[in-house]
C-alpha cells in the first residue's frame, strides 16, 4: 500500500468555463490555466503520480508546450491512470477537499463523484469528496481562486 498526496491552485478569470473532476460547475468565472484548469483532476493526477514515487503533472505536461494548450484535463488523468495501470498499481480510495469560496457546490457532489468514479472506474463508495470555504479570508476567500488537495491510497501488487 502506498500513500500520495496532491495539491493545486488556480485564479479564477472572467470568460472561461468552471470545471471540477470533468464536470462543469456553471458560474460566472472559470479557473485560468495552460490547460482547462481543472483544480480537482490536476491535484488528483498528483496524488497518485506521488503515490508512485513519479514527478509531477508539469513534468508530462508542461505548460510552455504550446502543442497541449487548452488540453482536457481528463487526458492529463488519463496519463498518471496509464502509469498506474503500468506500474501494477490499483486504487483503494481516494479523498478531496475543494476550498472554493464561490459556488456552493453541495448540489454538485454527486455527478462529480459519479465523474470521477467512471475516470478511475472505481466505485463512489471509495471516494470521499467535500468542499470547504476559507471564511472570507484571503484570495480564497475573496474568492479569486479555487485550490483542491487529494490523498490517494493505492495497492501495487
Ligand atoms: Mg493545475
Amino acid at each position: 500500500m502506498r500513500t500520495g498526496l496532491g495539491f493545486d491552485i488556480h485564479r479564477f478569470v472572467e470568460n472561461r468555463k468552471f470545471f471540477l473532476g470533468g464536470v462543469h460547475i456553471p458560474f460566472e468565472k472559470g479557473l485560468l490555466g495552460h490547460s482547462d484548469g481543472d483544480v480537482l483532476l490536476h491535484s488528483l493526477a498528483d496524488a497518485l503520480l506521488g503515490a508512485m514515487g513519479k514527478p509531477d503533472i508539469g513534468f508530462f505536461f508542461p505548460d510552455t508546450d504550446e502543442g497541449i494548450k487548452e488540453i482536457e484535463s481528463s487526458k492529463i488523468l488519463g496519463r498518471a491512470l496509464q502509469i498506474l495501470k503500468d506500474e501494477n498499481c490499483s486504487i483503494e480510495n481516494v479523498d478531496i477537499v475543494i476550498i472554493c469560496e464561490k459556488p456552493k457546490l453541495l448540489p454538485f457532489y454527486e455527478t462529480i463523484k459519479k465523474s470521477l468514479s467512471g475516470m478511475l472506474r472505481v466505485d463512489t463508495e471509495r471516494i470521499g469528496l467535500k468542499a470547504k470555504t476559507f471564511e472570507g479570508l484571503g484570495e480564497i476567500g475573496r474568492g479569486e481562486t479555487c485550490a483542491c488537495m487529494v490523498s490517494v491510497l493505492i495497492e501495487k501488487r
